[in-house]
């Protein structure tokens, strides 16, 4: 509740309009104890009074009533049956909404066929005849107001109620043997509620608007008592000779809308959980860059060479260094592996290389990125947009959350082929059959209608693939690939993507947490602990004698078959936070090897050999044999 409220409070015109509201409600409430005139007394001998007369601060109106008086009853009567209106359309609405989504079938069609025909009619001919067969009445414009927004509030509740009756939890809940009574109160109403009160706000203010209109058309509240649109309408006659009797009314209509829809959007943005983070500006359609040193030379190495590159998360007053300062190059057909836990910087330094980090919370505060001799960091957004998947291309760990579920994967083949060759339909398509069986589908022709839903998740990882390939990239970036698949199914998409590599030349940055994987498919590997390298060299070196002690403990984390009796080790304690790295090296409170000078100063990665790098002052011993 204080979150919602300090979401609130960051949107100035939201505050603003609770502020308003705040003051006008308040008026409303204490209205029957402040010293005023009584609103319904006439005195013709004081009619049309101006503002600020003796006795009338706002004037009198056409019968000499006061118009102070006549305008905070008013208030209060319009905003009570504006709301009143509100709460009836809401309560009623979503109870429709909800039985007709959860129970669907031909219940849902009965009840929406219904509401439908009710959203036939114009809503304020709905309302007025509505009126004219209940008769005059501010009682009965409250229900004729109530039913005609009831439509609008079943519509709304029942789509997002279907969405939620075929979640996993309802079914669980179902399984559990509640009643349905019981699964609605319980595990429905809780999920739409948001939505009901974010419609609420968004529509009380047009409520309060419906109910004067019909009181402005002598069908309301009947004289003499006072709301305000009866006030508006005893007003007309004199909107030229007296304006006054008309502004005061209509100008408190005027803030009672304008602030119930600030204060109402500010409401809708705190609630939507999609924007809680307060993130509420669009992202950049490329990384922000923002470099501040020199910018780090080309040493001619690599296609694709990153040099120190910096990568940060601004988080309100919180600084994220999720990459700090990394080195890589990777040359065409080679395979370079990226590894370490969950959370050491391995996405991020991967999606920053095409500037798709998002911005914000993210920031390139650092470095530079090399593809074939140019630096991607500071390029344009139109060279980063002609480069992206025509010569680097991305392959991620989920396929079915990549995929749009509601296009075949032959469309989506196409569409990706398209993007940057503008060939003929049918020339993308079999390019797209093509594509397919050099990932090893089998059935390319017939595979190519199949919506990504039919295809189990090797398949799928198959497609992500052929998507990955379907400009014929120079270099391709795996996050992860296989993390999501079963072993068997994992070694058949590292063949595929081994073959590739030979066949094509295609360079690879593989991006894994299993050393397993890495033993298999990369011919050269850099360990990342908290945004950096940690050690850096050929895989069969590093494989053989591990110089870090984070990489010999991640090595002790990957079973071997037939291996016998090794015990299976998990790396004690937890990365470091990222936004409060100590001093000296990160990896020093969870190292088995760790001496009193590793907490302090700056370490650098040393070159050991010509092909091997390591951050660490007191290595593993560079004899030791594995027993592998
Ligand atoms: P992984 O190695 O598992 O791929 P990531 O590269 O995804 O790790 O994340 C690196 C670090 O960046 C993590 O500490 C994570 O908490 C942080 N991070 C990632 N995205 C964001 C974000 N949007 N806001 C703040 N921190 C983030
Ligand atoms: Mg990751």
């Amino acid at each position: 509740m204080t979150a919602f409220l300090k979401l609130l409070a960051r949107n100035r015109l939201a505050l603003a309009g609770l502020i308003v509201m705040g003051l006008v409600a308040g008026l409303a409430l204490v209205t029957p104890i402040l010293p005023l005139a009584d609103p319904d007394v006439t005195d013709t001998a004081n009619r049309f009074k101006p503002p600020f007369s003796e006795g009338a601060l706002l004037g009198t109106d056409h019968l000499g009533r006061d118009l102070l008086s006549r305008l905070l009853h008013g208030t209060r009567l319009s905003l009570a049956v504006g709301i009143a209106a509100a709460v009836v359309a809401a309560t009623l609405g979503a109870a429709i909404g909800i039985i007709a989504g959860f129970y669907g079938g031909r219940t849902d069609n009965v009840i929406m066929r219904g509401v439908d025909m009710l959203m036939a009619f114009p809503y304020i001919l709905l309302a007025l005849a509505i009126v004219a067969a209940l008769g005059p009445g501010l009682m009965n414009a409250l229900i004729a107001v109530a039913a005609v927004n009831i439509p609008f509030f079943a519509r709304n509740i029942r789509g997002i109620t279907v969405g939620i009756a075929h979640k996993e939890f309802v079914d669980a809940a179902r399984l559990s043997g509640m009643t349905d009574a019981r699964i609605i109160l319980t595990e429905v109403l809780p999920n739409v509620v948001p939505v009901i009160v974010i419609a609420m706000s968004t529509t009380i203010g047009w409520m309060i608007l419906e109910t004067a209109g019909l009181s402005f058309l002598g069908l309301g509240s009947q004289p003499p008592q006072a709301d305000l649109g009866s006030m508006l309408g005893e007003a007309r006659s004199a909107l030229i000779s007296n304006p006054h009797t008309s502004i005061v009314p209509g100008a408190m209509i005027l803030i009672i809308v304008m602030a119930i829809n600030l204060l109402g959007d500010g409401v809708r943005d705190a609630l939507d959980p999609r924007l809680r983070s307060g993130a509420l500006s669009r992202p950049l359609p490329a990384t922000e860059v923002r470099r501040k040193g020199p910018v780090p030379a080309h040493d001619g190495e690599g296609l694709l060479a990153l040099r120190d590159l910096e990568t940060r998360f601004h988080v309100k007053d919180r600084v994220y260094k999720a990459v700090g300062g990394v080195s890589l190059s990777v040359r065409p057909g080679e395979c370079l592996g990226i590894i370490g836990e969950s959370g050491s910087g391995k996405s991020v330094t991967a999606l920053s290389v095409m500037g798709l980090v998002a911005s914000p919370p993210g920031v390139i505060t650092g470095g530079a990125v090399y593809y074939d001799g140019q630096d991607l960091i500071g390029a344009p957004y139109s060279t980063l947009r002609r480069l992206r998947g025509e010569k680097v291309a991305y392959i991620f760990q989920d396929p079915l959350a990549t995929l749009h579920p509601l296009y075949t994967v032959g469309d989506q083949l196409i569409e990706a082929i398209q993007v940057h060759h503008p060939v003929a339909k049918s020339e993308a398509r079999a390019r797209a059959i093509d594509l397919l069986k050099s990932v090893r589908i089998p059935n390319a022709e017939s595979r190519i209608a199949s919506y990504p839903h039919e295809m189990s998740g090797g398949m799928r990882q198959r497609v992500g693939i052929a998507m990955a390939l379907a400009n014929d990239p120079d270099v391709i970036i795996a996050d992860e690939p296989t993390t999501a698949l079963d072993v068997t199914v994992q070694a058949q998409i590292l063949a595929v993507l081994d073959d590739l590599r030979r066949d094509r030349g295609l360079a690879i940055v593989f991006i894994t947490h299993d050393f397993g994987v890495v033993a298999q498919l990369c011919d050269r590997v850099a360990v990342m602990y908290a945004g950096r390298i940690v050690e850096q060299g050929r895989t069969d070196e590093i494989l053989r004698a591990p110089a870090h002690p984070y990489t010999s403990k991640l090595m002790e984390c990957v079973p071997e078959l037939g291996e016998g009796r090794r015990r299976l080790e998990a790396i004690p304690g937890l990365p470091p936070l990222v936004d409060r790295l100590p001093d000296g090296c990160a990896f020093a409170e969870r190292c088995h090897r760790v001496q009193p000078d590793c907490r302090q100063g700056e370490l650098t990665l040393e070159a050991t050999n010509d092909s091997r790098k390591v951050r660490c002052r007191h290595p593993e011993p560079i004899t030791r044999e594995r027993a592998s």
